[in-house]
């Protein structure tokens, strides 16, 4: 037996391709409460299909607004897809349930004890004799801590609603470059979308908010938490795996995670032997890339993030935004550089800014 805590979108993908797997969720219904945007790159689609009545709507382009008030449009090559996150969540659930995995709902992980090479899981309701865990329990994995390889991860702040806005623009995602680290507004149609904010949680970033909701009015507030990517974390302990939110696997960029969850759970699935391995090389890099990018926003200026605009203004640099996948920047941010001068310096002066700091 195989024991997988938590039915995110990690755990579940997971027990949908694992034998003999038991999926417990401390939730009595999966995929609530709902604490996220739901926004995915196209790429999604080469890990799983995506049913059309999950999808709410479709992102055409960006637009990113600088501190002066230019605003940057940049077309996407490929959509992307904004899911009805309850559903997405239910639907690989369902995957799971369909590959014979056994479901516990209602039941929290509370720690296991080890002896020889057999676990004794224990939940809320009851023990089992158990192979091998998996940690697809979010942010605060108490697998993680249990295991002893909860690490030093850190944390950040999603403030995120539903609101109901008199006008939107459909099918246009806008990105606000002075509020919080990173800040959306993510339409579902022409009056509702989900609007939210990421950083450290303080009065700044409930400001922040206040500003990015600004006329409209709440339907649903959907805040969480976010792990920070710590390319330290440990994947493993002898049988006991760390996959998604778990793990720290989300881009610092944009703060998503679940194509990351997913793909941690399918490597895993596939091989345990070779998925601490496969995931590093593969998907390491990214992370760190998006890690370093985001350190380097975080200490620019306003007026060195209008810059930032001006640059991405022009033709050749915007092309390259609106023909990549933003989930995987190695493929692209050599590209960048050796087209754009400007994006030296600018990163020189961040790189001294955070050295001297
Ligand atoms: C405001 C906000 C907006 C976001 N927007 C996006 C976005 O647009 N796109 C994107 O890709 N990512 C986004 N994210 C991140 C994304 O939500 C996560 O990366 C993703 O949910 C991680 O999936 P997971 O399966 O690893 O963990 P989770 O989705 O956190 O699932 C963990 C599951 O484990 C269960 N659990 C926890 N502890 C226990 C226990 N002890 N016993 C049993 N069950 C347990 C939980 O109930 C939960 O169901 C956003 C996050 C926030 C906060």
């Amino acid at each position: 037996m195989i024991s997988v805590i938590g039915a995110g979108p990690a755990g579940s993908f997971y027990a949908s391709k694992a034998n003999d797997a038991h999926l417990f969720e401390e939730h009595k219904i999966v995929g609530r409460p709902v604490a996220c945007t739901g926004i995915l790159t196209d790429s999604v689609k080469s890990i799983i299909d995506i049913p059309e009545d999950i999808v709410v709507s479709r992102i055409k382009r960006f637009k990113i607004v600088a501190p002066n008030k230019k605003a940057l449009y940049v077309d996407l090559k490929k959509e992307n897809m904004v899911l009805d996150r309850h559903g997405f969540d239910n639907h690989l659930f369902q995957k799971a349930v369909d590959n014979n995995a056994r479901i516990h709902l209602g039941e929290r992980f509370i720690g296991y004890k080890q002896k020889d090479k057999k676990y004794y899981v224990k939940t809320n309701k009851k023990t089992y004799e158990t192979e091998m865990i998996v940690g697809s329990d979010g942010p605060k994995s108490q697998v993680a801590k249990s295991a002893g390889i909860y690490g030093n991860r850190q944390f950040i702040w999603g403030w995120q609603a539903r609101c109901k806005f008199p006008e939107l623009e459909e099918g246009t995602t806008e990105i606000r470059l002075n509020l919080g680290e990173f800040s959306w507004i993510v339409p579902e149609d022409n009056k509702i979308a989900r609007v939210g904010v990421i950083g450290v949680k303080n009065k700044k970033l409930l400001n922040d908010y206040k500003k990015i909701l600004g006329v409209s009015k709440i339907l649903q507030d959907q805040s969480g938490l976010i792990p920070l990517y710590n390319p330290k974390q440990k994947l493993r302990k002898d049988n006991i795996f760390l996959i998604g939110d778990a793990a720290t696997q989300v881009k610092a960029t944009t703060y998503g995670g679940i194509i990351y969850g997913l793909l941690a759970g399918s490597y895993l699935a596939e091989n345990k032997e070779t998925y601490v391995k496969r995931f590093n090389e593969k998907l390491g890099k990214d992370l760190w890339i998006s890690l370093k990018m985001r350190e380097f926003m975080n200490h620019m200026t306003e007026q060195q993030a209008n810059e930032l605009i001006d640059i991405f203004q022009k033709q050749n640099n915007n092309k390259i935004l609106s023909e990549h996948d933003r989930d995987f920047p190695s493929k692209f941010i050599v590209q960048l550089l050796m087209k754009e001068a400007k994006l030296w310096k600018l990163g020189f002066q961040l790189f001294k800014k955070k050295v001297l700091k």
